[in-house]
């Protein structure tokens, strides 16, 4: 194989800092730069310089056409592309691309999901250039990441909300640096590192299963013989034929300027895990989304499926995508790394707290932001945090907390003491970096760690509530301080309060234990367990008031929403529902029928030379039996269907869905797995759990 030069090759179809640095005017250059750096708009006079740059760039880069690339509510992502050409007088063709063309698109928004808003306002939707996220080039396009609004400038996506609450998070933890001296920082970034997890199968046994093909998991099959149980996958020696994917995917993000850094076997059988470096939560949103679709293209070069599913497979993990997520200021200064002087340390402790009164006050908005079916079965499982929202801050800084708290001193042995400035907060120690993997929401050191987002999910959404909540509390924090005649005791005096009243959602215990959702109660910490319960929290008046307050969402996107998600689960269950009860019907129940048969015949051969035959004879009325329940249960899966699909109202047909036809689906799998048992392999109608685990 010919070598890959990563330097030379980084970001080589990225128009980047450096490209752009090369191809602008300087002055151009430098207010685009300034734009960027200040997450402000472009200006339009320097739009047209910059598009045509962009277009000599991506011409020489064999492209032909560029495309508004957007992040509609679908979760996945949308292109239109448009090609350069514009004809002269002369009968030819020139190559064009204007400032207005870069800047803004009308593609129509009627077939996206709007969530009622389209039943009120104009079916036009516009998408606006995001100048903080670089264009690409791919597949012979100009990619220009943008947000995508309506005529009446509802969000239509999952980036604006983004792009607004990164803003509201700058704006409010800039006002608290003021207040410790800092005067230089311009703005707060929100960065972001998705480590994405993903499972890898082969396409021959992929084809044979419309239950992959239509839902993008398994609906049936039994487990293996072997599961997890050894520990042997989690970091094992990576097979060659997934080390030739991971090289191939790697070069392939890296030419586009994504930061792939580490890779390794994940703990199911295979699974696998990509993670960048972290970048603005924007950029991160953007790369992620990329990640996954080349995830799964590269994989089908490779004759292999990328499954990106949160639980492909039962009763083995399913995928996750932990959301690291910090603050930084413009000048690099990360604000949830304890600092090395008293003033740095007195400020961690002020983002902490916010951190855990925006957790505790908005849990219910959190485990909303990573609801979907397919997290579901994640979410409470025993591989996944439970559906309960809580923090794990580790013991030291537990210590740190419950010191300041109760007004002592924080000593630890050994490790090395930072005063933390305003005198009466307790000193504390420098890393602290246990670990706990149960945690849904997790301090690693300097960052949170947001383990409940699964693994197929478009980040933006979670990252939009992590910002809006935390500026939340920032700015309350502001508005308190900023008035105090003296800082330190006024600051004191909050923190202390702020723990007090929220130190409820901290557990630092085995969030995977029995005793933890009995004592969560206790706590009054809410359980959402299904999407349909999550979802319903969006339009509370409580978090309408939020994102009303801060611009995030306006009440009639928070309706829109809330009413895509309750649709979107319906759809996908009755997708589910419709492929199990066509695979009950019309590829298990055959094979069964086909296989009690021929045990039948065999008994009746035995019979015919006075042979006994018991064991032919009790085998095939269990699979008798199993077979009358199993067609009985897929006909009352098609019935319970028919009766969602005529449901009325969005959150009622969800709950429907949820209750009766998810969990009549779960009793045909369970008969059908049984019969899997039972049912010689030749006749069983597709690969099963082995084939499709053990055999990349
Ligand atoms: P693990 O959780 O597996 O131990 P790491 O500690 O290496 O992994 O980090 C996981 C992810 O966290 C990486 O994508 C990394 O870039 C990201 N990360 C590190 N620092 C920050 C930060 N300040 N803000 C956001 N993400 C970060
Ligand atoms: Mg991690």
């Amino acid at each position: 194989m010919e070598n890959f030069n990563v330097v030379e090759q980084f970001g080589i179809d990225v128009f980047n800092e450096e490209t752009m640095r090369q191809r602008l005017p300087k002055n151009v250059f430098k207010t685009l730069k300034k734009t960027i750096a200040e997450g402000k708009e472009l200006d339009s006079s320097i739009a047209d310089i910059v598009a045509n740059a962009m277009k000599d760039w991506a011409i020489e880069k064999g492209a032909t056409h560029y495309t508004h690339w957007f992040q509609p509510m679908t979760g996945i992502t949308a292109e239109k592309h448009d090609s350069f050409i514009s004809p002269t007088n002369e009968g030819t063709v020139i190559m064009e691309f204007s400032g207005k063309e870069l800047i803004k698109g009308e593609p129509d928004a009627s077939s996206f999901p709007s969530g009622g808003i389209r039943a009120t306002f104009e079916a036009r939707g516009y998408t606006a250039w995001d100048p903080t996220s670089y264009a690409f080039v791919k597949g012979g396009s100009l990619y220009i990441p943008t947000a995508f609004y309506s005529y009446s400038g509802e969000a239509l996506d999952k980036k604006t909300p983004l792009l607004r609450s990164m803003d509201v998070v700058s704006d409010a933890a800039l006002r608290i640096l003021k207040l410790f001296g800092n005067t230089t920082a311009k703005r707060v970034v929100a960065t972001v590192g998705a480590e994405q997890e993903y499972f890898l199968i082969d396409k021959k046994n992929y084809d044979k299963r419309k239950d992959l093909i239509f839902t993008g998991r398994t609906l049936f099959g039994a487990p293996a013989p072997k599961g997890q149980e050894l520990d042997d996958h989690y970091f094992g020696v990576i097979k060659d034929r997934v080390a030739d994917y991971m090289k191939d995917l790697d070069e392939r993000l890296w030419k586009l300027g994504i930061t792939s850094k580490t890779k390794h076997n994940e703990v199911a059988p295979a699974q696998h895990e990509n993670a960048p470096i972290f970048a603005p939560a924007n950029l991160a949103t953007d790369q992620n989304q990329l990640t996954m679709e080349l995830m799964k293209k590269v994989a089908l070069e490779h004759g292999l499926v990328c499954l990106l599913h949160e639980k492909p497979f039962a009763g083995i993990n399913g995928s996750g995508k932990h959301d690291n997520w910090s603050l930084s200021t413009d000048d690099g200064q990360n604000l949830l790394d304890p600092g090395n002087s008293p003033m740095e340390n007195a400020q961690f402790l002020t983002f902490l707290a916010a951190i855990i009164k925006a957790v505790d006050e908005y849990s219910d908005l959190l485990r909303m932001s990573v609801a979907s079916p397919g997290n579901d079965h994640r979410l409470g499982a025993n591989e996944a945090p439970p559906a309960i929202i809580s923090i794990f801050l580790g013991e030291e800084l537990q210590g740190v907390v419950d010191a300041l708290v109760e007004g002592k001193e924080y000593t630890s042995n050994g490790k090395q003491m930072f005063n933390v400035g305003v005198s009466s907060l307790p000193d504390f120690p420098k890393d602290s970096t246990d670990r706990n993997r149960t945690s849904p929401f997790a301090f690693t050191g300097n960052k949170f760690e947001f383990r409940m987002v699964g693994s197929n999910l478009n980040i933006a959404g979670p990252n939009t509530i992590l910002n809006t909540i935390v500026a939340n509390s920032l700015t309350e924090f502001a508005d308190e301080l900023e008035g105090a005649e003296n800082f330190n005791e006024a600051l004191h005096d909050l923190l202390v309060k702020t723990i007090s009243e929220h130190k409820r959602v901290i557990f630092n215990g085995n969030g995977y234990g029995d005793e933890w959702p009995v004592e969560a109660e206790k706590r009054g910490l809410p359980n959402l367990k299904s999407t349909v319960d999550a979802v319903a929290c969006i339009t509370s008046p409580k978090n309408i008031a939020l994102f009303k307050k801060f611009g995030v969402y306006s009440e009639v996107e928070l309706h829109s929403r809330q009413e895509i998600l309750f649709e979107n689960y319906s759809k996908v269950i009755n997708i589910e529902a419709l492929t199990a009860a066509d695979m009950a019907k019309t590829e298990i129940l055959p094979a069964v029928m086909k296989f009690a048969k021929d045990v039948c015949d065999i008994a009746a051969s035995k019979k015919a030379i006075g042979l006994e035959p018991t064991v032919e004879t009790e085998m095939a009325k269990k699979v008798n039996d199993l077979t009358a329940a199993l067609s009985e249960k897929a006909y009352a899966l098609s019935d319970a269907v028919v009766k969602a699909q005529e449901v009325e109202g969005e959150e009622a047909k969800a709950r429907c869905y949820h209750d009766e036809v998810f969990s009549t689906m779960q009793s045909l799998r369970a008969v059908a797995d049984e019969l899997e048992t039972i049912v010689g392999e030749e006749y069983w109608p597709y690969p099963t759990y082995d084939e499709l685990l053990f055999n990349v």
